[in-house]
């Protein structure tokens, strides 16, 4: 049996939630935007859909869109907001955000903007001193993730936000990581413009939300039929939308429970690591701001012999799925650049794995996770 802890890239889908979609998929396969009964049905499957998520986050349901995930919500939010503003005008965002943050801004240079990449602290966090000194005049959004899905390190949301509304500056937050591992409500995090990914909760792949409070203007980002209020053409993914709202309500009766059981699988790694490889490793990122999912680990190539960039391999050889946070690219293994960001030096780079927990894991994988390490890095 494979042993998945690796719930941070995608989580196993809930049987409660494929059992929700599989209606929309067998029998009412019309389209929503039909005039007849199956497009009426489908319909009202979608707005209750956005009431169930805008309950959930505490917003209007018209601050609701549905996209096809992280990657789409992050696109829409930034390049919505640049192309309302037109031409010009100064876009921060962060080194350590995921690529569909980070690939958007170089790409709106092109047209341009200027985007500025800033770095930050050794935890990869981004503090109020480190953002002041970039704010401009003419500074229109900062777009900083909640929580790092390489390290799960937590931004503090309400003081950077705070920051950029006392300037008038928008304020995008991708919080594909943090949702379901803890509160995550925009309008109390001061979040203009939020990303959540449904495959991250217990949901399915192609589906996200993204959301817009109602005092921001953007452009439209799919142009096509008039669906999502005229924002995001494109016939509903109807089934995924069914999917995403038993996903959230799911996490509306049992997110506390998935918080402790991870944190509980947390502190057995860290407490195993330290029983085995004590003074041999060190955890990446923010040891007082991070999720309980999430651990980012490196073993030092100093202190003990660790095949470079290899590890992950190594443990899926032993049937244990893990992230090594390295692309593996044209044949060559690359370090994570979220922990060259953080000042981790290449080699201990490529000595790291990020472990992260699930609903479904059990201390037994957590064991057997240890288990594997001590038989490739002691022998
Ligand atoms: N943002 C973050 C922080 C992510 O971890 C991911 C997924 O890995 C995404 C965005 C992209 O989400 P999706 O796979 O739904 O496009």
């Amino acid at each position: 049996m494979n042993v998945y802890l690796d719930n941070a890239a995608s989580t196993r889908i809930d049987d409660r939630v494929l059992e929700a979609m599989m209606p929309y998929l067998k029998e009412f396969y019309g389209n929503p935007s039909s005039t007849h009964r199956q497009g009426k049905l489908l319909k009202v499957l979608i707005e209750d859909a956005r009431e169930a998520v805008a309950d959930f986050f505490g917003t209007k349901p018209k601050e609701i869109f549905f996209t096809s995930g992280g990657t789409e919500s992050n696109n829409f939010a930034i390049k919505g907001l640049a192309f309302a503003n037109g031409a010009g005008g100064h876009y921060v965002t962060s080194s350590t955000e995921h690529p569909a943050v980070l690939d958007t801004f170089v790409y709106l240079r092109k047209f341009g903007y200027d985007t500025e990449i800033i770095k930050p602290n050794s935890e990869g966090l981004i503090t109020v001193e480190i953002l002041e000194p970039h704010l401009k005049e003419n500074t229109k959004l900062v777009s900083f993730m909640h929580a790092n899905n390489e390290t799960g390190a937590v931004n503090d949301i309400k003081s950077l936000s705070a920051l950029c509304k006392s300037r008038g500056v928008a304020f995008h937050s991708d919080t594909v990581q943090s949702v379901g591992k803890t509160s995550v409500k925009p309008k109390e995090l001061g979040i203009d413009f939020l990303t959540v990914s449904a495959h991250k909760i217990y949901g399915p792949k192609g589906v996200g939300i993204l959301f817009i409070d109602e005092n921001m203007k953007i452009d439209k980002y799919f142009h096509g039929g008039g669906q999502e209020r005229n924002m995001r053409g494109g016939t509903e993914n109807a089934a995924g939308i069914a999917g995403l709202k038993k996903s959230i309500e799911i996490l509306k009766e049992s997110m506390q429970e998935d918080i402790i059981h991870y944190g509980n699988l947390k502190n057995l790694f860290l407490k195993e690591l330290e029983n085995s490889f004590k003074d041999m490793y060190r955890i990446n990122g923010s040891i007082n701001n991070s999720l309980n999912n999430i651990v980012n680990v490196s073993f030092l190539p100093e202190r003990i012999d660790v095949p470079s960039g290899m590890l992950p391999i190594m443990l899926d050889l032993r049937k244990v799925s893990v992230s090594g946070g390295s692309a593996c690219s044209s044949g060559s293994v690359k370090p994570s650049g979220v922990l060259l960001e953080l000042g981790v030096d290449e080699k201990t780079a490529l000595a790291s794995i990020r472990v992260s927990f699930g609903r479904y894991n059990t201390d037994e994988d957590v064991q057997t996770l240890v288990k594997a390490l001590k038989e490739i890095l002691i022998k």
